[in-house]
C-alpha cells in the first residue's frame, strides 16, 4: 500500500479501506491544525492508485466503504474523482460508499451537474470541517468560508443526495464570544439539516497557530464552565429533525453518542449533571492530554 505520512480518518471510517489519492491538504491554513504541517500537497498518480485498489482486491475484496486520503480528497476536479471511483468499483465491486474529507471550498469548486454525478458513483459521507455558524470565528480560524457560503455549499450538496457529516468545534469563538459560537452555529444546523453532526472541542497541539495565540494570550480560551454553558445552549437551540449527534471525541467535555430530537432532553440533562459533578472545576481551563483529552475533569 502506499498510504504515506500520518494518516488521518473520522472515527467511523474504522472499517473502511483507505485509499490514498492526495499528500497532504490544499488548504493547510487552519489556525488550530497541526495535522500536515510539513507536507507539501500533491495528487497521487493513477497508476498508483490503480496498484493499491489491485493490492485491496486481494487482500480484502468484500468491502463496502473506502475513505480517500488526505486531507481534503474532495478538492481533485470531478472527473479525477469519477475516474477514481470507476477504479474502485472495478477492483472492489462491493464499495456502496466512497467517503473523504471535504472542505466548503470544495463544493464550490464543482458544479451541480458534477456533484450529481458523483453522487451516481457512489460518492457520499463527505467529513466537512464546517466547525462554526460565526463568521468572526471562522475569519480566526482562517478557515476560507464564512457562514453563509458554508449554508449555501452544504444545501447544494444536499440536492445532489451527497451525504455529509458536520463537523463543529465547541469552544472555536473563545471566552468573549461562546454565546453568539452557540447561537450561530445551531441556526446554520437548523438550515442544512445534517444527516450526521461531529463535536470536538477546541485544543492547539504545538507548532499550530491557536497553541501560540493561546499561550501568548491572543486568544482566550473558554473556561470547562463556558465550554458546558456553551454545549448546553446549542443543544437547547438545536431543531434538528434527523441527526446523529456523534460527540465521542476525546476532547469533549461530555462524550456523547445520541440521536437528535429523540435523545435532547436526555444529552441536556447529561451536560448539567456534568457540571455538577464539575462543580469545583467550572473556572479552570481545560488540561489538554493525548487527542485534547481533557485531565482536569
Ligand atoms: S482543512 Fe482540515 S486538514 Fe486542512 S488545514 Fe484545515 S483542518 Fe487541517
Amino acid at each position: 500500500m502506499n498510504l504515506s505520512g500520518t494518516v488521518y480518518r473520522p472515527p467511523y471510517e474504522a472499517q473502511s479501506f483507505l485509499l490514498q489519492v492526495t499528500h497532504g491538504c490544499s488548504h493547510n491554513k487552519c489556525t488550530f491544525c497541526s495535522m500536515y504541517p510539513d507536507v507539501r500537497f500533491s495528487v497521487c498518480p493513477m497508476e498508483e492508485i490503480r496498484e493499491d485498489l489491485e493490492e485491496a482486491a486481494r487482500i480484502c475484496p468484500h468491502v463496502k466503504r473506502v475513505f480517500l486520503e488526505h486531507g481534503d480528497a474532495f478538492v481533485l476536479s470531478a472527473e479525477r474523482l469519477l475516474e477514481i471511483a470507476a477504479e474502485i468499483h472495478k477492483y472492489l465491486p462491493e464499495v456502496k460508499t466512497i467517503a473523504m474529507y471535504a472542505s466548503i471550498q470544495n463544493i464550490a469548486h464543482k458544479t451541480d451537474e458534477e456533484l450529481r454525478m458523483l453522487k451516481e458513483a457512489g460518492i457520499g459521507g463527505l467529513d466537512i470541517g464546517v466547525e462554526s455558524g460565526l463568521d468572526e470565528a471562522l475569519a480566526y480560524m482562517n478557515k476560507g468560508h464564512t457562514a453563509k457560503e458554508a449554508e449555501q455549499q452544504l444545501l447544494r450538496l444536499q440536492a445532489a443526495g451527497i451525504t455529509y457529516s458536520f463537523n463543529i468545534i465547541l469552544g472555536s469563538a473563545g471566552a468573549d464570544l461562546w454565546k453568539e459560537n452557540a447561537e450561530t452555529t445551531a441556526a446554520l444546523l437548523n438550515k442544512v439539516q445534517p444527516s450526521l453532526l461531529f463535536t470536538g472541542t477546541l485544543h492547539a497541539e504545538k507548532g499550530c497557530q491557536l497553541h501560540e495565540d493561546m499561550k501568548s494570550g491572543a486568544f482566550k480560551e473558554c473556561t470547562i464552565g463556558q465550554l458546558l454553558d456553551e454545549q448546553e445552549l446549542l443543544l437547547n437551540l438545536l431543531d434538528l429533525n434527523d441527526t446523529v449527534y456523534f460527540g465521542s471525541h476525546p476532547s469533549n467535555l461530555v462524550p456523547m453518542q445520541a440521536y437528535l430530537p429523540k435523545h435532547k432532553k436526555e444529552m441536556i440533562r447529561y451536560v448539567k449533571e456534568t457540571r455538577r459533578q464539575l462543580k469545583g472545576h467550572l473556572d479552570e481551563f481545560p488540561v489538554r492530554g493525548s487527542e485534547g483529552s481533557i485531565l482536569n475533569r
